[in-house]
């Protein structure tokens, strides 16, 4: 981080509205959004957390349950769950984004399996807490689909399966189901197939991270809202009322990340839009079943998801909404008429029983991926630094993991987690601008168009699999 500041401002007056607008979960959540008291002055800290949502706050809810004494405060620009944390797609991903055999080349076997594990045990990690502390999550722990909507994706979904039983991964754990074994579980139409994992959840993304920063706060940890930090220097978190001093400053800041001083090329903020139905009544749960909840996405290369809420809804989202020119953030970025519209029709194609569901909710938020894909939790001492994001789109279970791991790291204990091959990985940064705009332009570009193409012919589409290799997004 550089000595110069943010160009963050203060934010506009908050009004409930404006956090609820944010995502269907804020919207539907039955508690107030009302911020909480905002930095007073300057003020003198053990740990000062940037950013309120899953990082920063499993990372002070870990060093609080270790060390009581710890003082503790999270700095966030607007609310709890205002960032990604409160938007997104509930499922409680397994999967870490980098391959198995990127963290085997570098750090070897063993350590990309610990990898992989530590994730899988994660994901009842977060079930367990929240039971524990009372956070009412709405998890379920359903498992994960990658299906097989087309011929095209056929191969690619069929090779997962036979992927992570290569890498020891148990038949009982990840397993390949035919297009009947889908069905019993789930109708999604022209399904041909899927690869199942049990190692997954889905949960209500909003009421976890609110009610993770009630359970902080009980153990003595305090949070100040409407308060941007407008830079992150050796020790001290930057604001307009004056210097936090810590110990250490722990960045959670994911895909806002870029607009922090120094930090431009670090991630690139990817928007990530969703949209969820009315309730559907009992005649669509009778036709398509879902009863397990499982959360899915199926083989095209513009990433789709999807869940089963509490309250019946559909859930789905997607990537493909444009990058902003200098990794800019900005809200209105989160509503993009065209794939919102490309969103529903996807969902009613592969639910025609919901053809004449309303859509009720169109929202998006960020997310940060790094040059490399590859995640990173690290702990500085000497700078009185640390930092843990670019979880690319599978930050549920990853900022969990992070925040544990920041908790030893922070804490100086050696441990399982301290010694997992993304701690204190530097990714590389990003190109400069303009190289960095076209680059993932003609990315989204080419993944868009070969979906199109493998729909009309069948046939698995080869530029984007060279393109995954040069620029995933
Ligand atoms: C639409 C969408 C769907 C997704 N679906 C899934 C999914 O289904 N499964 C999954 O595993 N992952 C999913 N992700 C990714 C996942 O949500 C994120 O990886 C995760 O929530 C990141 O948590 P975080 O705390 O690091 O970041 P965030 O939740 O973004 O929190 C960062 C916080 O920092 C605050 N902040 C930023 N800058 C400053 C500053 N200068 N000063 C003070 N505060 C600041 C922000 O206001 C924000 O509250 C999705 C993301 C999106 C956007």
């Amino acid at each position: 981080m550089t000595d110069s500041r943010a160009s963050t401002t203060a934010a506009s007056p908050p009004t409930d509205a404006r956090y609820r607008r944010r995502s269907m979960w804020l919207d539907l959540i039955d508690e107030s959004l009302a911020s909480r008291p905002t930095l007073p002055g300057p003020i003198g800290v053990d740990v000062a957390i940037v950013g309120a949502g899953f990082t920063g706050l499993w990372t002070a809810y870990y060093l609080a349950k270790a060390d009581p004494h710890l003082r503790i405060a999270v700095l966030e620009k607007e609310i709890a769950g205002f960032g990604a944390s409160g938007r997104n797609g509930g499922c409680v991903s397994p999967f870490f984004p980098t391959s198995l055999e990127t963290i085997a080349k570098r750090h070897g076997r063993g350590k990309a399996l610990a990898m992989q594990r530590a994730m899988f045990d994660t994901v009842d990690e977060i079930g367990a807490v929240c039971a524990g502390e009372g956070i009412e999550a709405r998890y379920r722990r359903g498992g994960y689909l990658s299906l097989a909507t087309g011929a095209a994706q056929l191969a690619r979904v069929r090779e997962e399966a036979a992927y992570y039983h290569a890498w020891g991964v148990g038949d009982d754990e990840v397993m390949w189901l035919d297009a009947d074994a889908v069905r019993g579980r789930l109708a999604v139409d022209g399904c041909l197939g899927g690869t199942y994992t049990t190692h997954c959840a889905s949960l209500d993304p909003a009421r976890v991270v609110r009610g993770l920063a009630r359970v902080v706060e009980k153990l003595g940890v305090t949070i100040h809202e409407q308060t941007p930090v407008l830079s992150i220097e050796n020790g001290k978190a930057v604001t307009a009322v004056g210097d936090v001093r810590a110990g250490v400053v722990v960045r959670g800041t994911e895909g806002f990340t870029p607009e922090l001083p120094g930090a431009r090329r670090d991630v690139i903020p990817t928007y990530s839009l969703m949209i969820a139905t009315e309730p559907l009544p009992a005649s669509f749960w009778n036709e398509v079943g879902w009863n397990n909840y499982e959360t899915f996405t199926d083989g095209r290369h513009l990433y789709i998801y999807a869940m089963r809420t509490e309250d019946d809804r559909i859930a789905l989202g997607g990537r493909g909404a444009p990058y902003h020119f200098n990794s800019k953030v900005r809200d209105e970025y989160e509503q993009v008429p065209g794939v919102h519209a490309t969103l529903e029709r996807v969902l009613k194609s592969l639910f025609p029983a919901a053809r004449d569901a309303k859509i009720t909710h169109r929202w998006g938020g960020s997310l940060g991926i790094p040059r490399d894909w590859f995640p990173s939790v690290g702990y500085d001492k000497t700078r009185g630094y640390a930092w843990g994001g670019g979880y690319v789109g599978d930050g549920v279970a990853g900022s969990n993991l992070a925040g544990r791991t920041l908790g030893d790291l922070i804490n100086g204990r050696e441990s399982e987690l301290t010694a997992l091959p993304w701690v204190d990985h530097r990714s590389p940064k990003w190109e400069p601008e303009p190289l960095r705009w076209l680059g993932v332009r003609t990315s989204l570009a080419i993944f868009a168009s070969a979906d199109t193409k493998e729909q009309k012919t069948g046939k698995p589409a080869g530029r984007a699999k060279l393109m995954k290799k040069v620029l995933p997004i």
